[in-house]
């Protein structure tokens, strides 16, 4: 499942999982993650050679449990501060390393290979149709339109208002659009939805569907 910011992915991600007792996995958690480690540690995120040097440090531990979703670096929960505005703000120069990608994507492809014997995994980011998972047996790419990204997100933040998002989402979605690295873009094969008009339970149900349909 691949998409923009505020596209819906993760609720509908998880509810998928949950519906289909398939377990789940937040590629976007593991870019925030090695931010926030590069943040404690006051590497120079506008010097992409330092940002690559130190890649392969953090030591990340996912949960794949649709129902709790974390994640662990070197042994600190921080699911809670990876939604902080120091990493969302910083997160698109991160990712754009592509030595960061390399280990993540390598991490990601170790994840779903072990979920494969108990059935699967709902896995959500930019790249998963394009790059992290070619083979997927269902593609889907969410999209909505800005206001309604904006205003999703609004209402699930404190202290932002909907013109802030708006803002911030079209600089992280021109960042991780542009760079030369694994940018967002849909799959040839991915199937597209538009969740502006829908609710989580609308398009929940629609991508069931497209899985019965199609897996
Ligand atoms: O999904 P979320 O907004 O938490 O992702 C945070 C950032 O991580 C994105 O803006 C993007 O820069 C990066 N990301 C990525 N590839 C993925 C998932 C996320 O580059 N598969």
């Amino acid at each position: 499942m691949d998409g923009p910011s505020g596209s819906g992915k993760s609720s509908a991600s998880r509810g998928v999982a949950r519906a289909l007792s398939l377990r789940y996995l937040d590629t976007g958690a593991m870019y925030r993650a090695v931010t926030w480690w590069m943040l404690q540690r006051d590497v120079d995120l506008a010097d992409p050679s330092a940002i690559a040097a130190l890649a392969d440090e953090p030591a990340l531990a996912m949960s794949t449990d649709p129902d709790a979703p974390g994640v662990t670096v070197d042994g600190t929960d921080v699911t809670g501060p990876i939604r902080g505005q120091d990493v969302t703000g910083a997160v698109s120069a991160v990712s754009a390393v592509p030595e960061v990608r390399r280990r993540l994507v390598a991490l990601q492809r170790e994840i779903i290979a072990e979920s494969l014997p108990g059935g699967g995994i709902v896995v959500e980011g930019r790249d998963i149709g394009t790059v992290v998972a070619p083979d997927a047996a269902v593609k889907i790419y969410l999209t909505a339109s800005a206001e309604a990204r904006a205003q999703r997100r609004t209402a699930e933040l404190d202290g932002t208002t909907v013109e802030a998002q708006k803002a911030d989402m079209a600089r992280r979605d021109r960042l991780d659009s542009t760079r030369k690295a694994d940018p967002l873009t849909p799959a040839a094969d991915a199937i597209e939805l538009d969740t502006t008009p829908l609710t989580l339970d609308d398009v929940i149900a629609e991508v069931l569907r497209l899985v019965k349909e199609r897996a």
